[in-house]
């Protein structure tokens, strides 16, 4: 049975109806509203591609749901599921995450209609130098306007191949290596980017775990450490989120769904050696650490303290939300809990950290890529070794004053010039809890805002709406 049976709206109506409930709390003009709702363009493209078994018509799209700052940003997704109304959708999540995370992008997404691995390498290679070919020829792919990332089914390697054809397309663009994120470090990229996504869903629940007024509205009070989390979706975000979690802050995966169904152990299980046997037996059937369960839905609704649904869109829904046991539901996946099943889940006392707000990590740092590349020259290059000389007469500051030496690790510690990578993590977990803080915030002075997903709406909201009454789009009230 599939999730959304229940289900009496699509994912696209779901979204503008959480736009439309946040326009009411913000009190904003229900015309603004129209305005922030529209999409701004989307195009469908159909291109043939010359394969093993002859000639074969693929349908692709790029939808640009706001274009009001550039470059409209937004992941390119790979999967036979693909549509358009999916895509509009997520391009509409896109505009709303970039603007809670202060990052100076419009919202856009791409989908292609495929099963990759249905296909080789070179053909997957071919299909996407085609794709982004009929993308780039009609300005849907540059880096001034249009800039897609990985998302499901795509991955750095897509993102080269996406550079190389607007390369090729267009040599002669100072900025080329700017036309899409995410791609490989020796080509463009930047490190931390692979699991940025991840990374960001850790910053995110460490922050709220800081705040005990926060982790007051769930049952959950002793830290992150020891809380038993299910996951669903192995792939990239949900993969780096758990490892981070399990390796780093102790938190017990104790669940892991995946498509043939889910692997059990309330001991914790090891996210590294799963991901391993995923990618070796394509399932997570026959993992010696575990007990295999095919009923990977049933699981979803087990006892646990945080529930990260990191596979799809739609995965708990009306169908399910009455079921489900967690404390807190950490939302990894772009419109993992349906409109219906949140307000179910709020009647029900249950707490979530929106997409929005913990998903914003890949897109951030995405952010800091595509600077990265229109400056040519990595962060950290100028200042790096000035840190580390004025670090170094810090500590022998320190040591003269005090005529005591220093434990040579604490002294490495300031010392230390900042890496790339530092500087990344350290700009993402800024954008993560700064957004949290903004949400605390507009909590504290709307009381009638009970949940984080409206705070999250409402700011977004309020910030596009600024944006197109600045243009002289939406009517500001003067
Ligand atoms: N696909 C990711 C998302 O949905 C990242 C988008 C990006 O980096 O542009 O947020």
């Amino acid at each position: 049975m599939s999730n959304t049976q229940h289900e009496s709206m699509s994912f696209l109506e779901g979204v503008e109806r959480m736009v439309d409930k946040a326009t009411l709390v913000a009190g904003l003009d229900p015309r603004t509203a129209c305005v922030i709702k529209a999409s701004s363009a989307v195009i469908q493209i159909k291109f043939p591609v010359r394969l093993r078994s002859g000639v074969e018509v693929f349908t692709g799209w790029w939808s640009i749901h706001s274009a009001h700052r550039l470059p409209s940003k937004g992941g390119l997704r790979y999967a036979p599921h693909v549509n358009q109304e999916e895509t509009e959708a997520l391009s509409a999540l896109m505009s709303y995450k970039c603007a809670l995370a202060d990052i100076p992008f419009g919202g856009a997404k791409g989908g292609l209609m495929i099963e990759p691995s249905k296909y080789t390498v070179e053909e997957l290679r071919d299909i996407t130098h085609a794709f982004a070919g009929e993308l780039a020829r009609r300005g849907f792919l540059n880096p001034a306007t249009n800039v897609p990332a990985p998302d499901m089914g795509t991955s750095a390697r897509e993102m080269a191949w996406i550079a190389d054809a607007y390369k090729s397309l267009f040599p002669e663009d100072l900025n080329q290596d700017a036309c899409v994120t995410g791609k490989p470090v020796n080509r463009g990229g930047i490190p931390g980017r692979t699991e940025a996504t991840g990374k960001g869903i850790q910053y995110a629940l460490q922050e709220f775990f800081r705040h005990p007024d926060e982790l007051e509205k769930t049952e959950l009070v002793d830290g992150l450490a020891g809380q038993r989390l299910i996951l669903q979706g192995l792939g990239n975000v949900g993969y780096h989120a758990a490892k981070f979690l399990s390796e780093e802050d102790k938190v017990k995966v104790i669940a892991i769904i995946e498509r043939d169904g889910a692997v059990v152990n309330p001991e914790g299980l090891n996210v590294h050696d799963v991901r391993q046997h995923l990618a070796q037996t394509g399932g997570v059937r026959d993992f010696p650490g575990g007990e295999f369960h095919e009923d990977g839905a049933a699981v979803m609704t087990m006892a646990c303290d945080i529930l990260l649904p990191a596979a799809l869109e739609s995965q708990v829904s009306a169908g399910n939300a009455m079921k489900i046991q967690a404390k807190l539901i950490v939302e990894g996946a772009n419109g993992a809990v349906t409109y219906e099943a949140d307000e179910i889940l709020q009647r029900r006392g249950i707490v979530m950290l929106p997409d929005l707000w913990v998903n914003a990590g890949g897109v951030t740092v995405s952010y800091f890529e595509w600077t990265r590349n229109l400056s040519h020259m990595r962060f950290g290059r100028l200042q790096r070794r000035f840190d580390e000389l004025r670090g170094i007469c810090y500590a022998t500051a320190l040591e003269e004053m005090t005529g005591k030496s220093m434990e040579s690790r604490l002294r490495n510690e300031i010392v230390r010039g900042a890496s790339e990578l530092d500087l990344v993590r350290s700009g993402l977990d800024d954008t993560i809890r700064s957004a949290f803080a903004e949400i605390r915030d507009t909590m504290k002075r709307n009381p009638e805002i009970g949940d984080y997903r409206t705070a999250a709406f409402v700011i977004a909201i309020t910030k596009l709406a600024q944006s197109y009454t600045d243009l002289g789009l939406a009517d500001g009230g003067e």
